[in-house]
């Protein structure tokens, strides 16, 4: 097995295959090429990779984070969108047994089909990713039945502390339906400098687990899902009148309010105040009213 010799994961090596292959980065699909092996291998060791893992890399671009995991784990599938970047990869990788790159968009490919096709019992996703399809990427992994044993992504550092953040931090939906899903981790920080181009944000490595410990705790799924979404539509409301609006639930203020109280809460609360236990609490109370 061999990688392609010379380092991607630095500026010089990042700016002589842009300027061999004649690319300029695109800024429209999220274009920022890691040039930093220090970060490099913050992402490698967050991910805890084995030679048994195949690895799913979405946005893998000129190869700096691919090059690192081809070296580490047992099978790397690569996802590029651009098809001129799949033909670099390609041809950077050519003779490298344990890499595989495909051009596609990764929120059109069919992740199930493509796993089953495969026969993988499980794989793991390490992507350095365009901050642009963070969020969609993120919560169909997370909401998938796909055997997936970790992710490990880079994103925009603001995403990060949303999705790791309780009801006194940066909390939105996105954070009680990711920690409903997974065990949320910030593993580094990374700067704008370790891009090229540089970004004009910050980011971070975050790691994800996949859970089923909330999962098993909820009656009915869907009302979890509609009820933190109303929660946090109208955040200058309380719960009772962002939920008394709610036409799936078809309950009257004073039927909320009520069962608010049952689940020990206070009737004046607003959604960005509960925890995701208590979003739980609620969601199993509002299944059971509606009985
Ligand atoms: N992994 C590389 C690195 O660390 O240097 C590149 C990361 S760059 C931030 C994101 C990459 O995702 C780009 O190569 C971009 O073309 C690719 N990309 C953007 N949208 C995509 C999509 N929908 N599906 C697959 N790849 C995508």
């Amino acid at each position: 097995m061999m990688t392609p010799e010379k380092d991607i994961a630095t500026v010089q090596g990042t700016m002589e295959i842009l300027h061999k292959f004649s690319l300029r980065p695109r800024r429209s699909l999220g274009q920022n090429f890691l040039v930093d092996p220090f970060t490099r291998e913050k992402i490698i060791a967050a991910a805890s990779l084995t030679r048994e893992d195949t690895v799913l890399e979405i946005g893998p671009g000129i190869g700096a984070l691919t090059q690192a995991l081809a070296r580490t784990a047992g099978q790397v599938i690569a996802v590029e969108i651009d098809r001129r970047l799949a033909d670099v990869l390609r041809a950077l990788f050519d003779g490298v047994d344990n890499v595989e790159i495909l051009q596609a968009d990764i929120l059109k490919m069919d992740l199930g089909a493509f796993s089953r096709a495969r026969g993988l019992t499980h794989f793991k996703v390490t992507a350095n990713l365009p901050y642009y399809i963070t969020t969609p990427v993120l919560m169909r992994l997370l909401e998938s039945t796909l055997p997936l044993t970790g992710l490990t992504l880079m994103v925009q550092r603001e995403v990060a502390e949303r999705l790791t953040a309780s009801p006194d931090g940066n909390y939105g939906a996105i954070s009680v339906m990711a920690q409903y899903y997974a065990d949320i981790r910030i593993a580094a920080m990374v700067p704008p400098h370790c891009f090229y181009p540089k970004p004009n944000v910050d980011s971070a490595v975050l790691t994800l687990v996949k859970t089923e410990k909330n999962r098993a705790l909820v009656s009915n799924e869907n009302i979890l899902r509609q009820c933190v979404k109303a929660a946090f539509g109208k955040r200058r409301k309380t719960l009772v009148n962002c939920l008394a609006e709610q036409p799936w639930l078809g309950c009257s203020k004073g039927e909320i309010t009520q069962i608010l109280v049952q689940c020990g809460f206070d009737a004046r609360i607003r959604g960005e105040a509960l925890p995701l236990c208590a979003f739980i609490t609620l969601a199993n109370a509002l299944n059971e009213s509606a009985k």
